[in-house]
């Protein structure tokens, strides 16, 4: 057992208020943990509506600045924060690690993909141009703009600490709005140094702030009339929560919500290629990935091989902490996020046997060193549609397999299920995987690829309860969130211009 802390010799975390680090007036806070361990490591203040103000009124003041900003100007600071990005790659992916429990080359990754939407934001003056017609009528021309919408506020879950706040702000500041970002308070510490590095990288003060908290900063934020648009990422029930809320108060936004990502293997597949990749899809950042592949549709006769191999390589995983070594190599998978989830994680393995599903592989008997909140891999077969284990979304080591006789069958199971983020096809027909393309209700798809997230310049966001909102985060339609849209008609007085009348004006 850990030995307790005194809270009052645990490092808080500050909040990132005109380009300082503030303390929150409020006195609520919550413990960080490092899952590995199970040891506090540093406090994260909750702020309350008072702290939230001082975040949106900075980024308002800083607002009509940075608007004003020539956009390669903007452009090119967010280059200099890519170097420094790149730079301090480690450093993010310790961060990450320490609080996440993730592998360190996971979360080096996950910081990769997340300087990919920083290279795309860099093109974004491109994206905002206009179009322009001239005489439109006798004398008119019209031209169209796309405009920054003022505070944009961003609200984001604890498993990328850093890919995820980075799908919003670098596109949301390239586009000249100024932003207030509310990370997760389980995984604080890298936006801290995202701020500081985007200061650094000449990022002026107010244009970038960070605040920290649960429900009562985020509900802050919603109701704040300064913010202009909210982007969430984040479990279904808040993402509709937050989607309702945010709207009602006359606000624009996007809710990424939860998912349950099925990859259907057709008999011709290659069965260990499959495997392979979906062992690394299923518990690869312990299945914490809002793109895991947490369920196998198995068609006709691809179950029984395909089962014997995910139970072969998944017994074999490493696990212990993201930054431990054994025999010189990294773990495959590390902790939980906390005790909690964990807990609940193991609570659905149990809900799995009692309801009936095959434990080919149980993930509870693993034994972590020390008070790390660890679970083994867990493997379910004979699962079917109306079981718990299969209607919710897990969110953690556990790969459950369903068996169903066509490929119609596996795709009317995939339509008909609440989420719809992600899914794969494993085959070698052409002519099965495109009609999946076609025919499955999801907003990512992947073809032999078992974790399809889309490149920068594409857009990210799934269907149904994945998403609330129209828009998906970054690639054009991040662009077409974080501005909108004018249409000029311009008549100059000359020599040529027509009378002005009282009737509809045709132009012509
Ligand atoms: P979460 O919904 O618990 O928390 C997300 C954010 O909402 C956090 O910043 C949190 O502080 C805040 N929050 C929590 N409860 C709230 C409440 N009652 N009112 C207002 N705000 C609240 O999610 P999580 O546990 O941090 O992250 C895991 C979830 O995120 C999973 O469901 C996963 O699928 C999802 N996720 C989705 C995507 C996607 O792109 N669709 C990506 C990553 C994670």
């Amino acid at each position: 057992m850990n030995k307790p802390v005194d809270l009052k010799t645990v490092p808080s975390v500050p909040l990132w208020i005109d380009g300082k680090q503030k303390p929150a007036s409020s006195a609520r806070a919550g413990d960080i943990t490092n899952p590995a361990t199970g040891q506090i490591t540093k406090r994260v203040p909750f702020c309350n509506a008072a702290d939230i103000d001082a975040a949106v009124q900075a980024a308002s003041r800083a607002f009509p600045g940075w608007r004003d900003t020539p956009p390669l100007r903007r452009a090119r600071i967010l280059m200099r924060f890519r170097e420094m990005l790149d730079a301090n790659k480690d450093v993010l992916a310790r961060l990450i690690t320490a609080e996440h429990g993730k592998t360190l080359a996971d979360a080096a990754g996950s910081v990769q993909r997340g300087v990919e939407v920083v290279e795309f934001a860099m093109g974004i003056p491109h994206l905002v141009k206009g179009e322009y017609s001239e005489e439109v009528g006798t004398g008119v021309d019209c031209h169209s703009v796309r405009q920054p919408l003022g505070v944009c506020a961003g609200i984001t879950p604890f498993n990328f600490p850093v890919m995820v706040p980075l799908w919003m702000f670098p596109v949301a500041l390239a586009c000249g709005n100024t932003f207030v970002l509310k990370p997760s308070e389980k995984v604080p510490s890298a936006s801290m140094l995202m701020a500081d590095l985007l200061k650094q990288a000449g990022l002026p003060d107010g244009v970038f702030n960070v605040v920290h908290g649960d429900k009562d900063a985020v509900d802050a934020l919603l109701s704040h009339p300064g913010v202009k648009a909210i982007s969430f990422v984040g479990s279904t029930p808040i993402a509709k929560y937050i989607y309702e809320t945010a709207a009602k108060n006359g606000k624009r936004v996007q809710a990424l919500g939860g998912a349950k990502n099925h990859a259907v293997v057709l008999p011709d597949a290659d069965f260990e290629f499959a495997a392979d990749a979906l062992i690394g899809a299923a518990y690869g950042s312990a299945g914490e990935r809002c793109m895991a592949i947490s369920a196998v549709v198995a068609v006709g006769e691809a179950a029984d091989p395909l089962i014997a191999k995910l139970k072969d390589k998944a017994s074999k995983l490493k696990i212990g902490a993201g930054d431990s070594k054994v025999d010189g190599k990294e773990m495959d998978m590390g902790p939980l996020v906390t005790r909690v989830h964990r807990d609940k994680v193991a609570g659905y393995v149990d809900k799995g046997v009692a309801e009936g599903a095959k434990l080919v592989l149980d993930g509870r008997t693993f034994k972590g060193a020390g008070d790390g909140f660890f679970l083994g891999a867990s493997l379910f077969d004979n699962v079917t549609p109306d079981m718990t284990i299969y209607k919710d979304e897990i969110f953690g080591p556990v790969l459950i397999v369903l068996r169903v006789k066509t490929l119609d069958d596996a795709i009317n199971m995939i339509n008909a299920n609440q989420y719809a983020n992600g899914t794969a096809v494993f085959t070698r027909s052409g002519g099965a995987a495109r009609k999946f393309e076609r025919e499955i209700e999801v907003g990512m798809v992947g073809v032999n690829v078992p974790i399809p997230v889309p490149i920068a310049f594409y857009s990210f966001g799934g269907w149904r309860n994945s998403l609330f909102g129209d828009q998906h985060v970054h690639g054009m339609e991040g662009v077409r969130f974080y501005t909108r849209g004018k249409v000029v008609t311009t008549r100059w007085p000359d020599a040529n211009a027509l009378p002005q009348g009282f009737n509809m004006p045709t132009l012509g």
